[in-house]
């Protein structure tokens, strides 16, 4: 019997959603609200949980190497570029906090390809207002007036998905803001490098793909009311120069090198505590519309790739070999909401001793100083040496 899916929004989650589902024979339609299903952003650390579900995905090694730079993240620096906690250079160590500096419109378009390869229908300029989320073995699902036996609700943080089935839950504004930019050249070092000052951090990644011209990307999240208006572009790049000023080198060069009309910023927003749970009725949800976090842990766009995957893995497959669809969403909630709970929780707790802190930095960073390598290398693990799970059996 063919099954099919509806998958609400083409973004990092809604797309690996897609290509997982495509994978075990669904047929999949995506509707995604913009004119086209393209990615603005900017660069991300896509962490090896990241690549783990990437290259689950179906992806091998060309197709990694064409999204970015292979490095690891080198440490954090206070304001003036004074060490705080940076990682040695040992082999193990690096691999520990292995990562791939990369531009998202690359993540994006190797996952769109790769969907339409596949067959499936991505369905631009569709906004999703409406849904009747059916029952699990029972009434099929109805979105956007079609019919479907699954709805992955990837629509992010405003998710209006979430909003049928959890109608309370809502996002919070962080009291961050964030501006991102990916510039050409190479600024820094060879590693992901962040610096920390009071309430803001600046973080610089290089994200030169294989073969392609040098380019770095860099992000400021600094504290800032909701909303705030700085005057367009060249408004922008000054307000996050003057943030910056006098700040370590590599940060003040990256910005002097920035083009105003590629800066990007965004008001940062979380939902606390995420939803109640990732399933309700016939509907999954997945990425930021389930668990969006603040990125201080550089887990959002991973754990949007680790979800997508399991949607095939957890529910598509199980359900494909004719095992019903109650037991296996039950399966991907309870496989999922503890760990994106758990990384959500410790974004913010990472947020709050990091760029988040106003006062107290000299004795953050002196405690900071003391943290023993292995520490670094089981914090690590516990949120990065995440692996893809087996395809669950089909229960009848
Ligand atoms: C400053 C910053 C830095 C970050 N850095 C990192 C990092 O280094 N590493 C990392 O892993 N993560 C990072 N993240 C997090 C990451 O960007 C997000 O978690 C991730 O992109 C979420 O993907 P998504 O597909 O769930 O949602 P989105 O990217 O928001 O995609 C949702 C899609 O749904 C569409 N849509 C919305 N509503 C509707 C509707 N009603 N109908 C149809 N379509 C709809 C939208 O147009 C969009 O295409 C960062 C985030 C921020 C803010």
């Amino acid at each position: 019997m063919s099954t099919s899916a509806v998958v609400v929004g083409a973004g990092i989650a809604g797309l690996a959603s897609a290509v997982s589902l495509a994978r075990v024979g669904w047929q999949i339609t995506v509707l995604e609200r913009a004119a086209e299903a393209g990615e603005i952003g900017a660069g991300f650390a896509m962490s090896r949980n990241a690549v783990a579900a990437f290259r689950g995905l179906g992806f091998g090694d060309d197709d990694v190497a064409a999204l970015g730079y292979a490095t690891w993240a080198g440490g954090t620096f206070d304001w003036r570029g004074r060490p705080i906690l940076t990682v040695p250079g040992s082999p193990e160590v690096r691999d520990a906090v292995g990562l791939i500096g990369v531009h998202r419109r690359r993540v994006h378009a190797a996952l769109l390809g790769r969907a339409v390869a596949l067959g499936v229908h991505v369905v631009p300029r569709s906004t999703v207002t409406d849904l009747d989320p059916g029952v699990a073995d029972g009434a099929p699902a109805v979105v956007g007036g079609r019919a479907a036996d699954l709805v992955v609700g990837a629509d992010g943080i405003r998710s209006a998905v979430r909003g049928v089935v959890f109608p309370r839950i809502a996002p919070v504004y962080s009291g961050y803001s964030s501006w991102r930019a990916v510039v050409p050249g190479v600024f820094g070092g060879e590693a992901l490098t962040q610096f920390w000052g009071p309430h803001a951090e600046y973080g610089i990644l290089p994200t030169t793909p294989a073969g392609g011209p040098d380019e770095t990307y860099w992000y400021g999240y600094v504290r800032m009311p909701e909303r705030t208006r700085l005057g367009g572009p060249d408004g922008e790049l000054a307000a996050a120069k003057a943030r910056a000023a006098g700040w370590a080198a590599p940060v003040q060069e990256v910005l002097d090198a920035t083009d105003p009309a590629t800066l990007l910023r965004h008001d940062v927003h979380h939902l606390p505590g995420g939803a109640p749970s990732y399933t309700s009725g016939r509907v999954v949800l997945v990425g930021d519309a389930a668990h969006g976090t603040v990125p201080t842990m550089g887990q959002g766009a991973a754990t949007a790739l680790e979800d997508g995957l399991c949607v095939g893995l957890l529910v598509g497959a199980p359900v494909a070999a004719g095992g019903r669809l109650a037991p296996a969403l039950a399966g991907f909630d309870a496989a999922r909401r503890p760990r994106c709970r758990g990384l959500a929780r410790a974004s913010v707790a990472s947020g709050r001793f990091g760029a988040h802190l106003g006062v107290g930095q000299g004795l953050r960073n002196a405690l900071m100083r003391l943290t023993p390598t292995g520490a670094v290398v089981r914090g690590a693990e516990a949120a990065m040496g995440w692996t893809p799970p087996q395809a669950a059996p089909p229960v009848r």
